[in-house]
């Protein structure tokens, strides 16, 4: 199934972010080759039932960290875990934060594409010259800001969304990234009376203990106030985090998330009525690829576009739980979530690789995606929208008399 080089998708809804249509794809060679109806194929392909169900752009990711070393221990979904379970999510690019480790490969392991942000892990007068040649080259630059009420990657707090916001307001090219921990889960969850519960929520930044924050964070994605969505999926098993059993500033600070983001989104998105599958697109794929120079190669159903697509059953359901996962980790932040809307089939670079339950993904699968710099085309689209304003002629209403 997986050596099949044309697929054709037949009877299902495109969605892309712009517009949704009933039409056909039509998948040679990695790439979609045509999207239409009446689609002439070439013998032999295999066709694949879409009716009733959607298909999206395949998720991006914008923020993981498959096998980082970090506190003394190493994150236990590697990228070949950590890229399995995305796929199986619907997820098939994933924008991995490093902090480069001598001999640390991810080209062997991957199961979909995927893309680097490094990480800073000092400041000098050299980093600011890199950080400003990045920005004269239009390279975009990612905040991280643990310790600042500033603009922070990994959104979580209330007084950080309206930075973002104020600033979006001033049309300056800000863009926030709310987690999927932050946006299925909250911080309630550090006073459960286990503590193997409560230190598996342990990140940093931490999330909030308001339990309200959720839905918040949903209504700023859903207006457009925020952009992109990430996870920081950062996994450390129960015994891992043990390491700070007695001192919980030692607990490893991670959470799962990259294998459930799209589910959690359309649940407490697109199923709560929130927003449409249209803006779920914009928030899950196509605003990261605009963003990180990717579109319309990644983040569109298009002729053209790499064959990166999530066959979608908006009524299937689920409930999400580690016992099931395919994540290495051994516990779930969203254990006992009911999700309605599934990824039936995922197709990343034009190969099935997660079919109804069952993985077909092959290590060497993906492949690095370099960032092109200067093209801030997608960019101003995103913060301006295409039309210029109307200047033209308007009609006078007389105020009625009283
Ligand atoms: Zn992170």
């Amino acid at each position: 199934m997986t050596t099949q080089s044309r697929i054709l998708i037949k009877g299902g809804k495109v969605v892309n972010v712009d517009f949704s249509e009933m039409t056909d794809v039509y998948i040679e060679d990695g790439v979609i080759s045509a999207v239409g109806s009446d689609l002439q194929v070439a013998a032999g392909t295999r066709v694949i039932d879409a009716t009733d169900r959607l298909m999206l752009p395949g998720g991006i990711d914008t923020h993981t960290h498959m096998e980082l070393s970090f506190m003394g221990t190493t994150a236990v979904d590697d990228f070949h875990t950590g890229t399995k379970a995305a796929v199986a999510g619907g997820t098939t690019v994933i924008l991995d934060f490093v902090i480069p480790q001598k001999g640390t490969t991810a080209d062997p392991k991957v199961c979909c594409d995927y893309s680097l942000h490094m990480a800073v892990t000092w400041w000098d007068d050299t980093v600011w010259l890199l950080c400003h040649v990045s920005l004269r080259t239009n390279q975009n630059l990612k905040f991280f800001l643990e310790n600042w009420d500033a603009m922070s990657s990994g959104l979580k707090r209330t007084r950080t969304t309206q930075v973002v916001i104020s600033a979006r307001f001033r049309s300056r090219v800000v863009f926030g990234e709310p987690v999927a921990a932050g946006l299925g889960t909250d911080g309630t969850n550090y006073w459960h009376k286990d503590w193997a519960h409560a230190a598996g929520f342990v990140m940093g930044p931490p999330l909030r203990p308001d339990s309200s924050n959720p839905r918040y964070l949903m209504d700023l994605l859903a207006n457009d106030d925020l952009s992109v969505t990430g996870t920081d999926n950062c996994t450390f098993s129960v015994c891992q985090k043990a390491l700070g059993k007695d001192d919980f500033t030692k607990i490893p600070n991670g959470v799962n998330g990259n294998e459930d983001r799209m589910s959690v989104i359309w649940e407490k998105g697109v199923h709560s009525g929130k927003m449409d599958e249209n803006r779920f697109v914009a928030v899950t794929s196509t605003n990261a690829a605009k963003i990180f120079n990717l579109y319309p190669r990644k983040g569109r159903i298009a002729k053209g576009s790499d064959a990166d697509l999530v066959i979608w059953d908006p009524e299937a359901t689920r409930v999400i739980s580690a016992k099931t996962h395919q994540q290495a980790v051994d516990y779930n932040i969203f254990e006992g979530m009911l999700c309605h809307g599934l990824p039936v089939v995922t197709i990343a670079r034009g190969k099935v690789v997660y079919e109804n339950g069952q993985l077909f993904t092959k290590p060497v699968m993906g492949r690095y995606i370099p960032w092109k710099p200067f093209l801030n085309l997608c960019i101003t689209e995103l913060i301006s929208g295409k039309r210029e304003p109307y200047t033209g002629e308007i009609i006078f209403i007389a105020p009625k008399r009283s």
